[in-house]
């Protein structure tokens, strides 16, 4: 994967993450933007203030800082990028973009497996607007074309999801609602851009809880939302009517972090998969629910357009006791419970989606478990969970 330098020559995505966004000589010589507390830009002139004259004219539209991390985005994003809008959360940038391209008496198609409160969002606010939401199974595939409507106006997807990891057919889903008319947007959280270019899947618009490996390190809550050139005037649009903004604070957190996103995620990969395939080994596991692995259904998907897997992967225990469960998730010393992932540390955390599915049905036939491996040694991970597995079986 490369995209090209401002002298042209190709680059690799790893030192893109590097070099990108950077403007040394505008700040003195130093390496990073400084944080820049700001509202009020002035200018020199009537003339120029007639004019709109300047770089900069307030500062909900841009600073320094946050045009270093939008362009260093953008590289990430790759070359089908027009533009990348920055956002306080996650659901912000979900919000956002969903309020961008939908208005009363359209239709929307949304993923089954999606983050939980992109569903409260539709069925809440959105249908207060008039707005009508149905959902899909996120294995439907070319299947979705029977769902469409005249005035189903946008996709909504997840890839994978991130509990129960079914992985959507991106591409086949993308060109049946192009030939509609509609336009895609995707939470590509999991993989972030570095391992799914979605705009590059026919993806309109690529989302990301930068809350999560953008940031890397639970410290910020943030959202970005990156969107090629048909729907980029749409989504632009609306972060200036909605004034969505962000703090210079995270706005610097955010490009740290983006800084290591590779070595990071590279690890997070490689111990993910390391645990996963230990996790599937073990007489008190049922199931691994995991993309990368050879075994998982969505597999094959994750093969052709992913290069590579995040740390966040589920698993279904063997019929037990909530009890059982409890003192597993009690026993662990490393493992934290929390919500929330992609930073340095190991969480784990049980889910049931039964209860708001509607398109699908989540009977998985075991009490199931979301990990998230942190940047721990795997050695001393095992040894956790085998504590966790020991309460586990003295509990049932
Ligand atoms: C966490 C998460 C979000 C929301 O991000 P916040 O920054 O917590 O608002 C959205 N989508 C996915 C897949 C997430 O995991």
């Amino acid at each position: 994967m490369s995209s090209s330098d401002s002298s042209g020559s190709p680059v690799t995505v790893e030192t893109s993450l590097v070099t990108s966004g950077r403007d040394t000589s505008a700040q003195k010589g130093f390496v990073n933007p400084p944080v820049v507390r700001g509202s009020t830009v002035l200018y020199p002139s009537a003339e120029d203030l007639h004019a709109h004259r300047g770089e900069y004219s307030y500062g909900r539209h841009g600073t320094p800082t946050t045009k270093a991390l939008q362009q260093a985005l953008a590289t990430l994003e790759g070359p089908a990028c027009a533009g990348v809008a920055l956002a306080p959360s996650g659901v912000a940038a979900i919000s956002t973009s969903l309020l961008a391209v939908l208005k009363t008496g359209d239709h929307v198609l949304v993923c089954d497996n999606v983050y939980r409160p992109t569903r409260l969002f539709c069925d809440g606010l959105l249908q207060r607007f008039g707005i009508e939401t149905s959902y899909f199974d996120p294995l439907i595939g070319a299947g979705i074309e029977a769902l469409f409507r005249p005035n189903t106006r946008a996709v909504f997807v997840e890839a994978p999801g991130s509990q129960s990891l079914e992985m959507p057919d991106i591409p086949a889903i993308a060109e049946i609602a192009h030939a509609r008319g509609a336009l895609v947007i995707d939470d590509n959280t999991w993989a972030t851009p570095l391992y799914h270019r979605s705009l590059e899947q026919g993806v309109d618009i690529s989302i990301q809880a930068a809350t999560k490996y953008i940031g890397g390190h639970s410290d910020i809550m943030f959202g970005t939302i990156a969107a090629n050139s048909k729907a980029w005037p749409l989504v632009d649009d609306a972060v200036r009517a909605l004034g969505v903004c962000v703090g210079p604070d995270d706005t610097f957190l955010a490009l740290r972090g983006l800084r290591t996103l590779a070595v990071r995620l590279a690890h997070h990969q490689q111990s993910g998969l390391e645990m996963a395939r230990w996790l599937g080994a073990r007489p008190e596991v049922q199931r691994v629910l995991h993309p990368a692995l050879e075994t998982d259904p969505g597999h094959a998907i994750w093969k052709r357009d992913f290069t590579g897997a995040s740390g966040l992967f589920s698993i279904v225990l063997q019929p037990a006791p909530q009890r059982a469960v409890d003192a597993l998730l009690n026993a662990l010393q490393l493992f934290g419970m929390g919500y929330s992932w992609g930073g340095f540390e190991s969480l784990i955390i049980p889910f049931d989606c039964a209860s708001y599915r509607t398109a699908t049905k989540w009977h998985p036939g075991g009490p199931a478990l979301r990990l998230h491996i942190g940047l721990e040694n795997t050695e001393d991970l095992k040894a956790d969970l085998e504590r966790g597995f020991a309460a586990f079986a003295a509990a049932q």
